[in-house]
């Protein structure tokens, strides 16, 4: 692999993912994640693997060749067979995907569809349009983010995303002044503030200083600081997943978002690449930002190497 252009394929394996009988399958293969190197449960979060599974549509439909989300090969922190029959893939839970193609299963690599955030709207936008767009949610969740996104809709709409326990040393976290300050700054503007946030004390501070102009879900939200889809005492896993799906649905319907630097808030720019938005960044995650958009436009050129 060593002289290989990062982003480019071998043709070897293009060879083989372009067979006619082929599968690709999109599932965590491991990589900084626990459940290769330890063989226990995926720990990762919902959009984390959310944007794999829309990036490896993407590659697949680039190719071809058919693809299926495959989440069931061990199981993740939103696998719930005890509410599913058995069934530990929980995309099928969300979204209508249909059964299992007949074929020759290959998985993808990690290179193939790695969740890269970049925050570029022609990228936004292709990804939409190619895949994201076309995901089909079930019934029942539809109607589910449909009661949710009724609480606000007649109304001019800030959404923000507050993240609060997940990946708290992945990035560092933003103070929760600077989220008061930008939305105060917004007050005059918008008459709803939709919070999605996984933190419960956040949710209240917010709750005192802005009141019945706060909308959000009713959710398990996080009272320590374990990041809440790791916690295993919450028996409702279906839940868990459901709640921050909305989440994301509910800030794509927003006028404008306030956004940070973690998948949630990432996935709304894909399902809404319109979306008017501002980024709260430190110091540290605005050079990880650049350095992935730079890295990504070398890639896109074909001139970095691994
Ligand atoms: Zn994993």
């Amino acid at each position: 692999m060593s002289n290989q252009k990062k982003n480019v394929i071998s043709e070897a394996r293009k060879r083989l993912l372009t067979q006619k009988d082929v599968v690709y399958t999109v599932r965590c293969n491991g990589t900084h994640c626990d459940c290769s190197q330890f063989g226990i449960d995926c720990r990762r979060g919902f959009f984390s693997l959310w944007l794999q599974a829309v990036y490896g549509i993407y590659f697949a439909k680039k190719l071809d060749t058919t693809s299926y989300i495959d989440f069931g090969d061990k199981p993740y922190m939103y696998s719930d067979p005890a509410q599913y029959q058995g069934e530990l893939n929980f995309w099928n839970y969300y979204y209508e995907q249909g059964n299992k193609p007949e074929g020759r299963i290959i998985p993808n690599e990690q290179f193939e569809n790695y969740p890269l955030r970049i925050w570029k709207r022609n990228h936004l936008r292709k990804v939409h349009q190619s895949v994201v767009k076309n995901l089909m949610l079930n019934n029942q969740v539809k109607s589910y983010i449909e009661n949710l996104l009724s609480l606000f809709k007649e109304f001019r709409t800030l959404g923000v995303h507050i993240r609060g326990t997940d990946h708290p040393d992945e990035v560092p976290k933003v103070p929760f002044d600077r989220y008061r300050t930008i939305l105060k700054a917004h007050l005059k503007s918008y008459q709803k503030i939709f919070v999605a946030t996984d933190e419960q004390a956040l949710l209240e501070s917010l709750q005192d200083e802005f009141g019945d102009r706060l909308v959000f879900q009713s959710a398990i939200r996080a009272e320590g600081n374990q990041a809440i889809h790791t916690d295993l005492s919450i028996q409702d896993r279906y839940r868990l997943g459901l709640e921050v799906l909305a989440d994301c649905y509910a800030l794509a319907g927003c006028d404008k978002a306030i956004l940070v630097h973690s998948n949630v808030s990432y996935a709304s720019l894909l399902l809404n690449p319109e979306l008017k938005y501002n980024l709260l960044e430190t110091k540290e995650s605005l050079s990880k930002r650049l350095k992935t958009e730079l890295l990504y436009t070398l890639d896109h050129w074909g001139i970095r190497r691994m």
